[in-house]
C-alpha cells in the first residue's frame, strides 16, 4: 500500500465562538485519511486560502509517507519562508500526514515517535478571578478534582476589558485594553504572597506575565517574585527583547518559560544554548506542527531545557492531541497546558464555562482522567476524528480582534 494524496479539505468551525481550522488530508486508499490543526484564529480566511490556492496544488498525487520531504517542499516552495500564516498552513498538512502515517501502521503517534515514556501527562489549568477571595476559591474546586499545577492570573493578563481609556489614561487615549504595570506588579505579588499562606506550599503555581511589562521591570519582578516558589512565570519579556532574559537569570532563581511566539529555529537556538529559560512553551501549528516540533523537542532535551507546550483554547482539539501524543513520547516533558476539554457534563467545565459545542464535533478527544493527568487513547494515529456536518453548524466570522489592543497610561500600544 502506497497512498497518495487526493483532496485536501480546509474546516473552519468555531463550535465555541473561536475560529477552528482543521485540515483534512485524503488519500488515494478508500477510507484512508488524516486530520491536522491549522488554527490561526485571527486570521483563518488567509490560512484556508493559502492551503487551497497554493499547497493543495503542490500536493497532489505525492506520496503521503514522505513526512519530511513533504514538510521542506511546502517550507521552502514560495521562497521567502517561515511565519504563522505558512506555518500554520503547513501544520495542517504536517499533522495529517501523521495521523495518516498511524493508521497505515495500525499505531497511535505516540507509538511512531518511539513509544510512550509515560503513562499521562500531567497538566495545568487556568485560574482567574477579580480578587484574592475568588481565585482561592477555584484554586480549591480544581485541587479538589487532582489538579497539581494551576496558572493564577487576577484580571485576565492584568488589564481591563476593551474600552474606551479609563479616567487614569492621558486625555485623548484611543480605546484599547488598558494596563497600569505597576499596579499590575504590586496586585500580583500580593496575590501569590495570599496564596500561598491560603493555599500552602504544595500546590505548583504557574503566572503568564504575557509580555505586559518592560524588560527593565521584568527584572525586578521575577526576583520579588522568588518568595512565592513559582514553577515558571512565563513571557516576561517579548520575543523581541529576548537578550534581556540573560540578564534576568544573572538575578533570579525564578524557572522562566517562553515560546509561544516563535516561528523559526533561529528565534530560539540561542535561547536554548544558553539555557535563556526553562520551559519551551512553541505553538505547535505555529512552527509548523509535530516534524518541527519533535526536532524543537529532542534539541532542548539536549540542553536539559523542558517542554510546555502551548495548549490554549484557540487551537483545536486535533492540535491538543498532538501536544500529548508528543508529550508521552518526550523524555525532557516539563508539564502540558490544557483547557479543559472534557466529557459533557464534567464538573470543570462549569468553571470555564466551555460547553458541549465542542464535542458534538470533535470526537476522540485525549480525556482529563481526574487525577491531575491527560490521557491519549490508543487509537491509530491522532486518534481524534469530526463530524463536518456538525462542523458546518459552526461557522466562523472573521471580525477585528481588539484583546491584543493593549494600551499603557499614556495611550502607547504596548506588546499584547
Ligand atoms: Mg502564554
Amino acid at each position: 500500500m502506497n497512498p497518495t494524496i487526493q483532496n485536501i479539505k480546509v474546516i473552519c468551525t468555531a463550535p465555541e465562538g473561536i475560529n477552528l481550522v482543521v485540515v483534512k488530508v485524503e488519500t488515494s486508499e478508500p477510507g484512508l485519511y488524516g486530520l491536522g490543526c491549522a488554527t490561526f484564529a485571527y486570521r483563518h480566511l488567509t490560512v484556508k486560502h493559502l492551503i487551497e490556492t497554493y499547497l493543495t496544488p503542490l500536493l497532489l498525487g505525492r506520496e503521503v509517507r514522505n513526512i519530511t520531504e513533504l514538510w521542506n517542499l511546502m517550507h521552502q516552495n514560495a521562497y521567502w519562508r517561515t511565519g504563522p500564516i505558512v506555518n500554520n498552513a503547513i501544520s495542517g498538512i504536517d499533522m495529517a500526514l501523521w495521523d495518516i502515517k498511524g493508521k497505515m501502521a495500525g499505531m497511535p503517534v505516540y507509538d511512531l515517535l518511539g513509544g510512550k515514556v509515560r503513562a499521562g501527562v500531567p497538566v495545568y489549568r487556568h485560574v482567574d478571578g477579580r480578587d484574592v477571595e475568588e481565585i482561592c476559591d477555584n484554586i480549591e474546586k480544581f485541587r479538589e478534582i487532582g489538579l497539581r499545577y494551576l496558572r493564577c492570573q487576577m484580571g485576565g493578563y492584568g488589564g481591563d476589558g476593551y474600552g474606551e481609556a479609563p479616567s487614569w489614561a492621558a486625555k485623548g487615549s484611543l480605546p484599547g485594553v488598558y494596563l497600569d504595570s505597576d499596579a499590575y506588579m504590586r496586585n500580583t505579588l500580593h496575590l501569590f504572597e495570599q496564596i500561598r499562606i491560603r493555599e500552602g506550599e504544595e500546590i505548583k503555581l504557574v503566572h503568564d506575565v504575557h509580555e505586559r511589562i518592560h524588560p527593565t521591570e521584568a527584572v525586578t519582578f521575577v526576583k520579588d517574585m522568588e518568595p512565592y516558589h513559582l514553577f515558571f512565570l512565563e513571557d516576561v519579556v517579548p520575543m523581541e527583547h529576548l537578550d534581556w532574559l540573560e540578564r534576568i537569570r544573572q538575578v533570579s532563581s525564578t524557572p522562566l518559560s517562553q515560546g509561544e511566539l516563535f516561528n523559526n529555529p533561529a528565534e530560539y537556538k540561542r535561547c536554548v544554548q544558553n539555557r535563556l529559560f526553562d520551559y519551551m512553551r512553541v505553538h505547535l501549528s505555529q512552527v509548523g506542527g509535530i516534524t518541527p516540533a519533535r526536532k524543537l523537542q529532542l534539541f532542548c532535551q539536549e540542553y536539559g531545557v523542558r517542554t510546555c507546550w502551548h495548549g490554549p483554547g484557540d487551537m483545536s482539539p486535533v492540535a491538543h492531541a498532538a501536544n500529548i501524543h508528543l508529550d508521552l513520547a518526550s523524555e525532557n516533558l516539563g508539564l502540558q497546558e490544557w483547557s479543559g476539554i472534557e466529557p459533557p457534563n464534567f464538573v470543570i467545565q462549569k468553571l470555564n464555562g466551555i460547553h458541549g459545542a465542542l464535542l458534538e464535533v470533535f470526537s476522540g478527544l485525549p480525556e482529563y482522567g481526574n487525577d491531575g493527568f491527560v490521557y491519549a487513547n490508543d487509537k491509530p494515529g491522532l486518534g481524534v476524528d469530526i463530524d463536518e456536518k456538525k462542523a458546518a453548524a459552526y461557522p466562523c466570522t472573521a471580525e477585528v480582534t481588539t484583546w491584543t489592543q493593549t494600551r499603557n497610561p499614556d495611550g502607547f500600544l504596548q506588546r499584547p
